[in-house]
C-alpha cells in the first residue's frame, strides 16, 4: 500500500513540477518581448529627435531668409532716399537685420552638429535593435519549442498519476487528495529517528504500535501526513 502510495506521491510531484514550468514559459516570453520592445522604442525616441531638429533647421532658414528679404529691402530704399538721416537710419537697420542674420547662421550651425550627433545615435539604435533582435526571436522560438514539448510531457506525466490512482482504493486515495491539499506534498512520509519526516515532531508510541501492526496506513497524530518506516 505504502509503495503505491510513494508511487503516486512522486509522479503527482513530477506533474507538479513541469506545471509550474509551464506557467514560467508566458513570463518568461513576455519579458523577452520587452526587451525588444524597449530597443525598438529606443530607435523611435532617436528618430523623433532627429526629426525634430529637422524641423528646427527648417525654421531657422527660414527666418534667415525673410531677414534677408527685410534687409534687401532696406538696402533697395537706401538707394531712394535723399535725406541724410534717412539714408542713415536705414543703415542702421541693415547692420540689425546682419546681426540678426549672424545670430542665426550660429544658431543653425549648432543645430547642424546635434543633427549628426542624433543621426550617428539612429543609426546605433537601429544596428542594436538589429543585432539584439535576432538573438531574442530565437529565445522566444526556443521558450515556444519548451513549452510544446513541456506540455506533451505533463501529459505523460498525467497518465502517470491515473495509472497510479487506479491501483489504490477509493477511501486510500480520498485520504491522499485531502492530504494534498493541505498541508501539501509529500504527504507520505518516512519516519525518521521516531520523528514524523514531514513536521519533525516526535511520533506518538500509539502511532508508531499502530504502523507496526499488519499493512494499514497510519498518520502523524500532529500533521495528519501518512507516515512508514523503521520496521
Ligand atoms: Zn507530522
Amino acid at each position: 500500500m505504502i509503495e503505491k502510495l510513494l508511487v503516486l506521491q512522486d509522479r503527482d510531484q513530477r506533474r507538479l513540477a513541469l506545471e509550474s514550468q509551464l506557467r514560467a514559459v508566458p513570463r518568461d516570453i513576455a519579458a523577452v518581448e520587452q526587451k525588444i520592445a524597449a530597443g525598438q522604442s529606443a530607435r523611435e525616441a532617436a528618430h523623433g529627435e532627429l526629426l525634430q531638429l529637422e524641423v528646427k533647421k527648417k525654421a531657422i532658414e527660414n527666418e534667415i531668409g525673410s531677414a534677408a528679404e527685410r534687409q534687401a529691402r532696406y538696402k533697395s530704399q537706401q538707394l531712394q532716399v535723399r535725406k541724410n538721416d534717412e539714408y542713415q537710419a536705414l543703415g542702421v537697420e541693415i547692420a540689425h537685420t546682419q546681426s540678426e542674420i549672424e545670430t542665426l547662421e550660429e544658431e543653425e550651425l549648432r543645430v547642424m552638429y546635434a543633427i549628426d550627433e542624433a543621426k550617428q545615435k539612429l543609426a546605433a539604435a537601429g544596428e542594436e535593435l538589429q543585432r539584439t533582435t535576432s538573438g531574442h526571436e530565437a529565445r522566444i522560438g526556443a521558450l515556444r519549442e519548451r513549452e510544446t514539448s513541456l506540455q506533451s510531457e505533463l501529459q505523460q506525466a498525467q497518465e502517470a498519476v491515473a495509472a497510479a490512482r487506479s491501483l489504490l482504493d477509493e477511501p486510500v486515495r480520498r485520504l491522499y487528495d485531502r492530504l494534498a491539499t493541505k498541508p501539501g506534498l509529500p504527504v507520505v512520509v518516512a519516519i525518521q529517528e521516531g520523528k514524523c519526516g514531514g513536521c519533525h515532531l516526535k511520533i506518538s508510541s500509539n502511532v508508531d504500535s499502530e504502523r507496526r501492526k499488519a499493512d494499514q496506513l497510519v498518520t502523524c497524530d500532529q500533521c495528519g501526513r501518512i507516515v512508514y518506516g523503521e520496521p
